[in-house]
Formats: structure tokens, C-alpha cells, sequence
């Protein structure tokens, strides 16, 4: 660990070098999907950029506890304190039972984060297991003076806790601004501030996520979920919360305020976000007709894709920026990125082939080998560990060519190079050429030959019996000029 990391911090504004609380123990906190949808390109970014760093601190020798939440209660439409479940409206309108829906649709962000290789964090909690935590918490905010009570919802108020502590130390929002601005709605809400948030809300008859409190019949707000697990699973200061940049207001700056208000603590050292996704240029969005899900990506089906692209594509194409910056998807990017992928995935695969030759002179992987650390250790900038990666590449493909040399040391140091930073780090992997596909395609062509055997012998039930027995796992044969194909339906 004798790697300086800086990490920006968006406290602070400005990058600062990574000292854990409890070294060499490492506690992070990122908050996931409201499970009421498939997973989209907007759910890709943060979960490869957090993998990135869970990675990272791994590789560095960290024992880190990587907590991401699974929202599946308390996610109001209009993303404030007003409108219907999320969840529940779903369930309602396809006939479902609430955790029915959260369920289905944990199960599909896993599936399509499996695909992108994004590995599962050390806990996931739900935010409906958690309601006595959330209980708890919201009590003792009360009891802190912090928190109010209005017809059996409980609500921050954001006026107090301003007077003692500091709302908006994370955005930078004005709070007198911000409470100004909402003052005149409050007349017409059970707040005392239309700035304020929701702790608990009272459900109404039709409400059905509901549990029982010392105050209503009711749910938790949105934010209180991640400040409970937080504290319950990381303690009352952690090393690192991250999110989208989407989130950093109003969510965490609630969170900080709940945990503050609650504990009397920073509850975070580094704060981290991740920069939005744009399409063709344009912000993401169901009314605009261009939010893809990750299965339309690996499927091709949707109107804006020209075809279908890997998921190592996506995560490709997603590593190529640094996580601060916006990142726009075209189908001439995607294509240049699944070109760059290729031509990395190719050269890890000669790199295993190259010969030594003793008479070479020493080549500069140490260097590059540096130069990747000292792009990760530079807030996880990936584009700069590609942009070296693909310094290696060059000498791969070189030597691969008969242009150049390589020594045996270097040659060492290539491969360790591949290992470590192409896999490890980044996380990519060789869908191109992966064993269990050269596996199928040479158990395909073996019994493509039985049967072209069977054919020429005039066995026509050998020959159906092929094609039926395969048909049963939707796999169709083409007899054509050059042969039989086959593919998947
Ligand atoms: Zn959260």
C-alpha cells in the first residue's frame, strides 16, 4: 500500500490523498437501483466506476466492505415527498404484489451487471429490510430536536439544523435561498418549509407499503434508507459514499444532515460522483424516447442502436472517460470503442505466444507499468491507463510481427502488465475469444459433421434427429454453398 491515491473529494472540491479510518480496512457505501425497471445505461455508469475503485483498493491490498442498496420502497414519483410509490405503481398496474416487482428487477440489474462483469459488493441491502434501522434513526433526529412531527409523518427541518450545522456544505446550495424560495408553498403543506424532507410519511388508504411506527401507519423517506444501512453496516464514519452526480442534491445532502442530526458526526470522508451519460448529445430520458436499456444494447433492439454491442464494449467504452467527466453514447463512438476493445483483447492473446530472444535490448514496460499506477493513483483516471495500455499493444504487436525483439524479463513484465491491469483492474474480459465459446463452437462443428455423414450415407433419421434434438435448446442449422451454419433463435 505504499501507493498514494488521491480521490476527489466532492466535499472538499478538490483531490486529496486517500488515508482509511481503519486501514487496512476500507468502508464504502454507493447507492443503487430503485428496482422498478430494467437496468438502462444510466445504471452502468456508476456501478463500473465503483467497481473500478472496489477493484482498485482490492488490488492495493484493502479490506474493503463495499455496500450498495437496493431501493425497493420509499421512491416517490416526483423523486420528492409527493406522488405514488414507484414500486407500487408498477405492481398496481401489472397486478402484482409490491416485492414481486422489486424482486424481478433485482434480478435483472444482476444479470445485465454480471454481463458488464461488475462484481457484486460485499452486502446489498434492501431498504424494506431496514425499517426498524430507519425507525430508529428517524427517533432519534426527533429526540434531537432536528425533526418534527406533522399529521403522523415526520419531517427534517431544515431551518434548525441550519442554525447548528451546515444544509448544503456537499452542493453548495444556499440555504437561505433555498428556504426562501420554497417558504410560500408550506401554507398549502403540513411542512413548516417546503425545503424540508420527508423522514417518515403517513401512508394514505391506498398506500400499500406500509409498516407500523410510533407515529403512523407509514413508509420511510428516500433518503433515510442510506443513512441507516450506511451506519448499520459501516459505522457512523465511513471512508467512501458514492453516487451519481444526480444524487449529490437533495439525497446525499440529506444523508449527511440525518447522520449529523442523528449521530452528531460526518458520516463520510469522501464523497464521490460519477458524471451523467448523454445519448447523440442529449440528456437520457423516457420522454425523450432514447432511454436503452442494457438488454437493448447486447440485443440491438432499439431504434438509435445500428446494431447490437457487447457488453465489453459498454464497459469499454465507459472506462475510455474518466468518471468525473459526461460521457455521450453514438453508435460511431460505441463502434470505435469495440474496435479499441478488439485490438487490446487480440494483443493479450499474443502476448502469450511472443518468443524471447536474450540479445534484446531492455524495452520500457517497467515505464509504462508506472505510468498506468500513476494514472489510477490520479483519481481512477482510466482513459490514461487505456491510452498506456495501448503503448503495450504496440510493442506486442511489434515483436509479433518480427519488427522487434523482447527479452525474457520484459516479456515477464508484459504479460504481468495484461494481467493486472487489463483484467484485474479494469475488469475486462475476453468475450471474443473465451474457452467455453471455442468449446461450443467445436462441439457445433463435430456434430455439424455427423450429420453431414449421416447425409451423404441417405440417413435421413440420423439427420432429423440432429436437427429436432437441437432445435430443443433454439438452435437452428442453415444449409448453404459454403456449408451449414448455425446460430441461436
Ligand atoms: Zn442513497
Amino acid at each position: 500500500m505504499e501507493n498514494k491515491l488521491y480521490i476527489y473529494n466532492s466535499l472538499s472540491r478538490k483531490k486529496e490523498l486517500f488515508e482509511p479510518l481503519a486501514a487496512p480496512h476500507v468502508g464504502m457505501y454507493v447507492c443503487g437501483p430503485t428496482v422498478y425497471g430494467d437496468a438502462h445505461l444510466g445504471h452502468a455508469r456508476p456501478a463500473i466506476t465503483f467497481d473500478i475503485v472496489f477493484r482498485y483498493l482490492k488490488h492495493l491490498g484493502y479490506k474493503v466492505r463495499y455496500v450498495r442498496n437496493v431501493t425497493d420502497v420509499g421512491h416517490l414519483e416526483h423523486d420528492a415527498d409527493e406522488g405514488e410509490d414507484k414500486i407500487a405503481k408498477k405492481a398496481r398496474l401489472e397486478d402484482l404484489e409490491p416485492m414481486e416487482v422489486a424482486h424481478y428487477y433485482t434480478v435483472r440489474y444482476h444479470y445485465s451487471m454480471d454481463k458488464l462483469n461488475v462484481l457484486r459488493p460485499s452486502i446489498e441491502p434492501n431498504a424494506s429490510g431496514h425499517i426498524i434501522e430507519q425507525i430508529a434513526m428517524i427517533q432519534k433526529i426527533l429526540d434531537n430536536g432536528y425533526a418534527y412531527l406533522s399529521n403522523g409523518s415526520v419531517y427534517f427541518d431544515i431551518e434548525k439544523y441550519d442554525k447548528d450545522y451546515h444544509y448544503g456544505i456537499l452542493s453548495g446550495r444556499n440555504v437561505e435561498e433555498l428556504l426562501n424560495n420554497t417558504r410560500e408553498l408550506a401554507g398549502q403543506s403540513e411542512k413548516r418549509n417546503g425545503a424540508d424532507f420527508a423522514l417518515w410519511k403517513k401512508a394514505d388508504a391506498r398506500h400499500i407499503m406500509r409498516w407500523p411506527s410510533p407515529w403512523s401507519d407509514g413508509f420511510p423517506g428516500w433518503h433515510a434508507e442510506c443513512s441507516a444501512m450506511g451506519c448499520k453496516y459501516l459505522g457512523e464514519q465511513f471512508d467512501i459514499h458514492g453516487g451519481g452526480m444526480d444524487l449529490l442534491f437533495p439525497h446525499h445532502e440529506s444523508e449527511i444532515a440525518q447522520s449529523m442530526a442523528a449521530n452528531g458526526k460526518m458520516p463520510v470522508r469522501y464523497w464521490m460522483h460519477n458524471n451523467m451519460i448523454t445519448i447523440n448529445g442529449q440528456k437520457m430520458g423516457k420522454s425523450l424516447g432514447n432511454a436503452m436499456s442494457l438488454e437493448d444494447f447486447f440485443a440491438g433492439n432499439h431504434k438509435l442502436l445500428e446494431r447490437p454491442y457487447s457488453p465489453m464494449t459498454i464497459r469499454f467504452f465507459i472506462l475510455q472517460a474518466q468518471y468525473r467527466s459526461t460521457l455521450d453514447f453514438s453508435n460511431e463512438a460505441l463502434q470505435a470503442a469495440e474496435k479499441g476493445y478488439k485490438r487490446l483483447m487480440e494483443a493479450s492473446e499474443s502476448v502469450k505466444t511472443l518468443v524471447p530472444d536474450d540479445t534484446a535490448e531492455d524495452l520500457e514496460i517497467q515505464k509504462i507499468t508506472d505510468l498506468c499506477y500513476d494514472a489510477m493513483n490520479d483519481d481512477f483516471n482510466t482513459p490514461v491507463v487505456i491510452a498506456n495500455l495501448f503503448e503495450a499493444v504496440r510493442i506486442v504487436n511489434s515483436v509479433n510481427d518480427a519488427h522487434s525483439k523482447i527479452n525474457n524479463r520484459d516479456l515477464e513484465s508484459l504479460k504481468k502488465l495484461f494481467d493486472v491491469f487489463v483484467f484485474e483492474i479494469l475488469g475486462l474480459v475476453n468475450t471474443e475469444k473465451s474457452d467455453d465459446n471455442n468449446l461450443v463452437d467445436g462441439l457445433m462443428q463435430t456434430i455439424i459433421d455427423i450429420r453431414k455423414e449421416a447425409r451423404s450415407k441417405k440417413d435421413w433419421a440420423t439427420s432429423d434427429l440432429i436437427r429436432d434434438k437441437l432445435a430443443e435448446f433454439n438452435v437452428v442449422l442453415k444449409d448453404g454453398k459454403e456449408g451449414t451454419t448455425w446460430s441461436v433463435k
